[in-house]
């Protein structure tokens, strides 16, 4: 397949990882920062590839998983109401609130409907107007055009019964948070394709200009990611910090401009608490005044009520790349897809559930606490 085969191809994949072994003359980190890329990375073992020189760490890349569970709750609380119908993806399910999921709720009675897209959403509101159906949108960047569209659509149609639990969250705030921690290790990152293709690669300069670490754009199979490493580590060698684009069959540097105007009339920037990184400034996107009436927390005034994160989920660990998923004590035991203690174990974009599926239960030995 077109685009697919070519970036899957072992004879590359072994050229590039001598290209690497050739490159490099000692230890760097470098952190991908996105679920897919993850799970590319662990289920394909291109960090077992790589040479022990390059350390592979896995960022906040999922956003079912940094997602703050005051959050979920708010979508858990918002079910239980009589005459509203709540929709997410299929991740959101399953992700712990405080004392439940949401599948806990539907099994309870709430109306808690899967969708494939915002759009099927506010379809469903059109079809039963009798109902309030309120659409937990969750993602980064590259969701985020979606929702925007949807809420557009709302206005646009006058659809009374529609709003959104706005939870869009973007990448660059995520990055300086970690480059800007006492217990940073990440030297260079792997920025993701998609949410490149949407917003362009200019945000990440000052990022690099700031901190003086390489951020290469890069796709999603293993020779974008073996590029994208290759990349970012004959920078680190030489002594440069640049922003590069291995993903050049499809991000441009103004990115989607459609897209990019949509997000800025439907969404503001606001401050978000991130499952493991804190409140980062900036870092999320709600609704516009403008686009008021469809925000659901404000609609139903919602307040936020203290969250209890589960006390043997390291998760925080996980999503700031400090700690390798095996190396969770409640991995693979406590903590597994069926009886998830955290998002990343839930989530098709989780770190924990990349390492599980993949079969890698124990720590490697460099891992190893
Ligand atoms: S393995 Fe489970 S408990 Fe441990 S960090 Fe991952 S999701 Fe949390």
């Amino acid at each position: 397949m077109k685009f697919v085969d070519e970036f899957r191809d072992a004879a590359a994949v072994r050229t590039l990882i001598e290209q690497i072994r050739a490159t490099i003359t000692r230890p760097w980190t470098i952190m991908e920062v996105c679920g897919g890329q993850t799970h590319t990375i662990v289920r394909y073992g291109l960090d077992e590839l790589l040479p022990r020189e390059v350390t592979l760490v896995h960022g906040p890349g999922c956003p079912v998983c940094v997602t703050p569970i005051e959050m979920i709750d708010f979508a858990i609380e918002l079910s239980k109401r009589p005459g509203l119908t709540l929709c997410s993806f299929g991740d959101m399910l399953r992700v712990p609130g405080s004392t439940c999921d949401l599948f806990d709720a539907r099994a309870a009675g709430a109306d808690v409907r899967v969708v494939y897209s915002p759009l099927g959403a506010l379809d469903l509101a059109r079809r039963e107007p009798s109902r309030e159906v309120v659409f937990f949108a969750v993602g980064f960047e590259t969701t985020a055009p979606t929702t925007a569209m949807a809420v557009h659509q709302a206005a646009h149609l006058k659809v009374p019964n529609f709003s959104v639990i706005a939870a869009h969250v973007r990448v660059p705030p995520a990055i300086e948070a970690i480059l800007s921690s006492d217990d940073n290790r990440v030297q260079g990152f792997l920025a993701a394709g998609h949410v490149c293709t949407v917003m362009g690669i200019d945000e990440y300069r000052p990022l690099v200009q700031r901190f003086k670490v390489p951020i290469v754009v890069t796709g999603f199979e293993p020779v974008d990611l073996l590029q994208g490493v290759a990349m970012c580590v004959e920078q680190l060698e030489q002594g440069r910090a640049e922003v590069e684009n291995q993903y050049a069959r499809s991000v441009r540097n103004e990115g989607n401009v459609t897209a990019r105007d949509l997000m800025a009339e439907v969404f503001t920037f606001v401050d978000r608490r991130w499952r493991g990184l804190d409140t980062l400034p900036k870092s999320a996107m709600g609704l516009s005044d403008h686009y008021a009436a469809y925000d659901a927390i404000r609609r139903f005034g919602l307040t936020q009520a203290p969250a209890n994160e589960p006390i043997d989920c390291r998760a925080g660990e996980v999503l700031r790349g400090l700690l390798k998923p095996p190396q969770c004590p409640a991995f693979g035991s406590t903590c597994t897809p069926d009886r998830p203690l955290g998002a990343p174990m839930v989530s098709s974009e989780g770190a924990c559930a990349a390492y599980f599926r993949a079969g890698r239960l124990a720590a490697a030995p460099s891992e190893a606490q």
